[in-house]
């Protein structure tokens, strides 16, 4: 029996999980692998919180807690996010627990030994105040790049920077607010650069890799690869396994992935089995594009440092934005999981976060789509059509699956359809392309409908009768088809169905207990059709719509948090009477305009204000010819810091609306304004 081994994205142990995490990794993970399981392969699925690292160290010391204080907290909740979403996982384990410890060290003991690793003296920041070095989130202070504040020892939010806490301007101490200064320490570093060519290999002809997976390491790969800190001066971690080296711990990304070997190793060890024999066979990466480096660069290079069989593709699922901005968990802007279902069951979820865009690409969730999808895709059409087959069987057939008349061509038709769909979605699903699996689904069930609409059986019943027996035949072999096929998207929902057709079931509840990993029903069931005479069971609607009014309030809720955050930054960003007296505002005249070479908004542009003639460069050329603005009247900001633009000197600022509409005036060249 052949045998798989999938991984799923560690989570950080410093929140609940949202819906965008569910979207990009844990939903198409969990699809692969129950598709697998149905088709026989041996399969484990692993997962486990990522629990060191800085984040969690730095809000541990704000917040007077110990760090597993935070990740005991958030290993349970986004278990239970997991579990409710039905992401069978074998095996949900932690990087604290001590197994882990054990590979992790061994893991870099042997690349060490191998001679992978060296050492290095570099520049760090020392705080004096709390007696530690500063590593990347301890440390915050102003880009070195584009000057906004708050930028964070490891990355620029505003620009997007990789960033050396070294690097920041006027850094300060996130514990205790001091100015830490440079001092040297010795770090270990990984040969990155001596993997460049066998990773290029890897990458460019392995053909199991996406393409937007592939495209980005083929670039960085193609930029050439600088060496890579592995380790970091701090406690919370995973000790430096090394003499001499106390007070170092393993820098977070150097020991999360073998979260999900030591992930493996635990659930095997309990059952008696072997994880590596999974991992040697066929080993699938499931993360967010974000990780995309780190799983196409950094991972196959320490794995081909210890000789360790490369995975077999990493799948990057793209991100969610939630109607149609950028989630913000500091803002509020962003769905939890828990809430989601709270409400609403979690086959929609399923259904909507992989009908609504492939996997490789960014999207939105909107509650008006989800709602538009789930009452006309889910409900009207799928649900629909099973309804209708279940209640005509009963109502013409005495419940009893007819034997078929003769086929027409439709019938022919539909029978091929029927018969073809399995395969169909299989190879999709194969081929890690969810969405086009699932849209063959909705395709079929909606050409489903159709055909019942044409061969009406509820007329033909008293004129062809052989006419409607066919299409109740067809129609229930359809629906046992889908009570398969569609098991790895809506787990729940064909349990329902398996039931009404008397079928074998499977117990859904989130995660996989070892003594049912072998799932009841096979995927090579579906092209199987059922004898005439089989009975089904009365049903209910499988799925209700959704009201317009559930969606108003889960749309106030959302926009009512967007609210108070607004209002907090609008008192915030109050001013006083004297603070505003500070702009010096001059009513001035425009005397020469002209363009700005190379530059499509900016304009030179010479203002008498009275006493001077004033030059400055304003970002009005998409709205404004130069010779159209000579002696127009503007107010300017005469106080302003000169700055360069386009290497054009600028001493001011003309005052316009952010549709680019020059204020003017009817004052007198040279006046104040108060
Ligand atoms: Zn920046
Ligand atoms: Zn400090």
């Amino acid at each position: 029996m052949s045998k798989l081994f999938i991984s799923c994205a560690l989570p950080y142990a410093n929140g609940p999980c949202h819906l965008g995490h569910l979207r990009s990794t844990y939903i198409p993970a969990d699809i692969y692998a129950r598709y697998n399981r149905m088709n026989g392969v041996d399969t484990v699925m692993v997962c486990a919180t990522d629990e060191h690292g800085t984040p969690i160290a730095v809000r541990a010391e704000q917040e007077n807690i110990s760090p597993k204080d935070i990740t005991d907290k958030y290993h349970e909740l986004i278990g239970n996010d997991l579990k409710s979403c039905n992401i069978s996982l074998d095996s949900f384990r932690r990087t604290t627990d001590k197994i882990h410890y054990e590979m992790a060290q061994e893991f870099f003991k042997e690349l060490y030994e191998k001679g992978y690793i060296y050492e290095k003296t570099i520049d760090q920041l020392y705080c004096d105040t709390c007696q530690r070095s500063l590593p990347d989130r301890y440390v915050e202070g102003t880009c070195p790049h584009c000057e906004s504040e708050g930028a964070r020892g490891d990355q620029c939010e505003v620009c997007g920077r990789h960033l050396d806490p070294t690097e920041l301007v006027e850094p300060h101490c996130l514990i205790c607010d001091g100015t830490p200064h440079v001092q040297q320490s010795e770090q270990y570093y990984f040969k990155l650069h001596e993997f460049e060519e066998p990773l290029k290999k890897w990458i460019n002809e392995n053909d199991k890799l996406p393409k937007n997976v592939k495209n980005f390491a083929k670039e960085w790969v193609n930029e050439g690869l600088k060496d890579w800190i592995m380790t970091r001066d701090m406690n919370w971690g995973i000790p430096v396994p090394l003499k001499d080296s106390e007070g170092k711990v393993l820098y977070v990304w150097a020991e999360a992935f073998i979260g999900y070997q030591s992930s493996a190793n635990t659930w095997a060890t309990e059952h008696g089995l072997d994880w590596k024999s999974y991992w040697d066979d066929k080993t699938v990466h499931f993360i967010g594009k974000d990780i995309i480096y780190h799983h196409t660069i950094f991972w196959p290079s320490m794995l081909m440092g210890r000789d360790i069989k490369l995975p077999y593709s990493v799948i990057g699922g793209g991100y969610l934005s939630l109607e149609g901005r950028k989630m913000s968990t500091s803002k509020g802007w962003v769905i939890w999981v828990k809430d989601f279902l709270d409400k609403f069951d979690s086959d929609l979820l399923r259904y909507y976060m992989v009908i609504n865009a492939p996997l490789n690409k960014d999207t939105d969730f909107s509650w008006d789509d989800f709602q538009r999808r789930i009452n006309n895709e889910l409900t009207d059409n799928l649900g629909n059509y099973i309804h209708r087959t279940f209640t005509f069987t009963h109502k013409f057939f005495d419940g009893k699956i007819p034997e078929p008349g003769e086929y027409n061509e439709e019938d022919k038709e539909f029978e091929r359809k029927i018969k073809e769909l399995p395969d169909k979605v299989a190879e999709c699903i194969e081929n890690f392309e969810f969405r086009d699996g699932l849209q063959e689904i909705m395709n079929l069930t909606k050409s489903a409908n159709k055909y019942f609409d044409v061969k009406k059986p509820w007329k033909a019943v008293k004129e062809d009768e052989a006419s409607a027996r066919t299409c109740l035949y067809l129609s229930n072999q359809l629906v046992h088809a889908l009570s398969i096929i569609l098991t790895p998207y809506l787990p729940e929902a064909t349990q329902k169905i398996r039931e009404v057709i008397g079928m074998p079931t499977e117990v859904v509840d989130g995660f996989t207990n070892f003594e049912d990993r072998i799932p009841n029903v096979n995927w090579k069931e579906a092209k199987e059709f059922l004898e005439a005479g089989h009975e089904i069971k009365k049903a209910k609607p499988l799925f209700k719509k959704i009201e317009d009014k559930i969606i108003e309030e889960e749309k106030e809720k959302l926009y009512a948090l967007d609210e108070t955050e607004e209002e907090d930054e609008n008192m915030s960003d109050l001013i006083s009477i004297d603070e505003f007296a500070k702009v010096d505002l001059v009513v001035g005249q425009i005397k020469e305009a002209e363009k700005i070479e190379g530059s499509k908004k900016l304009l030179r542009v010479q203002v008498d204000i009275g006493d001077e003639i004033r030059q400055v460069v304003a970002g009005i050329a998409e709205k404004y010819e130069p010779e159209d603005l000579i002696d127009r009247k503007v107010i300017v900001v005469a106080n302003l810091q000169p700055a360069k633009l386009f290497g054009v000197e600028s001493n001011g600022m003309l005052l316009a609306t952010d549709s680019i509409e020059l204020l003017t005036t009817e004052g007198n060249v040279g006046e104040h304004i108060k």
